[in-house]
């Protein structure tokens, strides 16, 4: 009863994502999946952005893009579940970045290496900014680094499509909290679980988002993440605009976009790491406001409607997903530190996990540079494309 094959801690996209590529990868051994939040609502996965972007400058980051995007564009056939479609609204309205006059040399940097790695971005110069937003304050711009076929989604659908089909094919959720990680010397034995129940299982996956990071650490096994609250405002406006906006990030970090008729906007506010759901309409009101109002006048008139907040489960090392087995305990394997951009990442690092646990190596893409041992060796994975 209590054995399993493989366990997955945390049911979000990326143990979802997971769960689903194995078994989708003829994986026949028993799945079990714990996750403590039935209703996901403290999970980042229905809390983010729903951003997809191919502007990175790291070969693996831009690979994961390129891999989740093919995905991302048939999920709701591919995802199909007795007949209902997996409806995603995958919006390919692009991704924006807007530069100042000193950005245009690094993006010029980017764009080659993006266009290297076959991402078909483009840098559009100032006057070309109006045909993507008309309403557009460029003043203080000289460009903008875009991308047309990146936008963005909804991540909630995302998730929920990855976690019928991972039941449909035979995963187990288990929705109940895990304790404490069970090892025997060197290898991974199961997990215990809050009302003291044991499970085993010879490979546990570690994907418990920002909190992974205190289930490994008390295991002795620490690594650098930690729960860092990021807010989204949703927003309504009076004169609304001519175009759908790509996801936008303007040289201050502030991103917005559109949802349905209306608007969201966040920011990397700085911030202690602490587990912390507040939203505060301050926030939005002395950090936010002032450069959407500069930035598209149709911002200066605007109604907050609603807000929320979420964690990141921020690497503080390099911003990047930890990926793979860990070098000193046989069969545990981890997936989290994504730092604001799992969500889009999810379907490869399913993909290539699965990979990894039932074959021993990654074959769809390289995965190494994400490994745990670039701590300790040094071989942090320098990406500039950070928000
Ligand atoms: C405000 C905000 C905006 C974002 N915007 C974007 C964006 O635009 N694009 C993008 O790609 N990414 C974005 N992200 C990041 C993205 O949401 C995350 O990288 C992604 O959702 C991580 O998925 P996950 O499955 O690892 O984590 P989660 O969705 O948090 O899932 C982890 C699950 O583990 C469960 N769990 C934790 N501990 C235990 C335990 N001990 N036992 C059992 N279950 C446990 C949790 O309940 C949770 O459901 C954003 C995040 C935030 C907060």
């Amino acid at each position: 009863m209590n054995r399993a094959d493989v366990i997955i801690i945390g049911g979000g996209v990326i143990g979802s994502s997971l769960a689903y590529n194995l078994l989708n990868d003829g994986f026949t051994g028993k799945i079990i999946l714990f996750e403590k939040d039935c209703l996901y609502e403290f999970a980042s996965t229905p809390r983010s952005a729903g951003g997809f972007r191919q502007l990175f400058t790291t070969r693996v980051n831009m690979e994961l893009s390129k891999y989740s995007l093919q995905i991302y564009k048939n999920f709701e056939k591919t995802m199909e579940v007795d007949g209902e479609e997996a409806e995603i609204d995958f919006k390919q309205r692009g991704y924006l970045l807007l530069a100042t006059e000193e950005m245009m040399s690094q993006f010029e940097k980017h764009l080659k290496l993006q266009n290297d790695n076959g991402i078909s971005s483009q840098l559009l110069q100032k006057q070309e900014l109006l045909n993507i937003i008309p309403e557009l304050m460029i003043d203080d711009l000289s460009g903008g680094l875009y991308c047309a076929e990146s936008g963005y989604l909804d991540p909630y659908s995302v998730m929920q499509g990855y976690i019928k089909c991972s039941k449909k094919l035979g995963a187990e959720y288990i929705y109940n909290e895990v304790d404490s990680l069970l090892i025997d010397q060197d290898h991974m034995k199961g997990v215990c679980l809050a009302d003291g129940t044991e499970y085993y299982a010879p490979v546990v996956v570690n994907c418990a988002g920002a909190w992974a990071s205190f289930l490994s650490e008390k295991a002795g096994l620490p690594l650098p993440v930690v729960p860092l609250p990021r807010q989204i405002f949703h927003f309504d406006v009076e004169t609304h605009l001519k175009k759908h906006l790509p996801l936008t990030v303007d040289p201050t970090g502030v991103y917005f976009r559109h949802e349905g008729g209306k608007y969201i906007s966040g920011y990397a506010e700085e911030i202690e790491p602490k587990i912390d759901f507040k939203w505060r309409r301050s926030a939005f009101i002395e950090n936010i406001w002032p450069i959407l109002a500069h930035r598209i006048p149709n911002f200066e008139k605007l109604k907050i409607e609603r807000g929320w907040a979420g964690l990141y489960d921020y690497n503080t090392k390099d911003q990047n997903a930890i990926l793979g087995e860990h070098p000193s305990m046989n069969g545990y394997y981890v997936a989290f530190g994504f730092s604001g951009h799992g969500m889009q990442q999810a379907p490869a690092v399913g993909k290539c996990l699965s990979e990894l646990i039932r074959t021993g190596k990654y074959e769809t893409l390289d995965l190494t540079p994400l490994r745990i041992e670039r701590f300790t060796e040094n071989q942090l994975v320098q990406e500039d494309a950070i928000y």
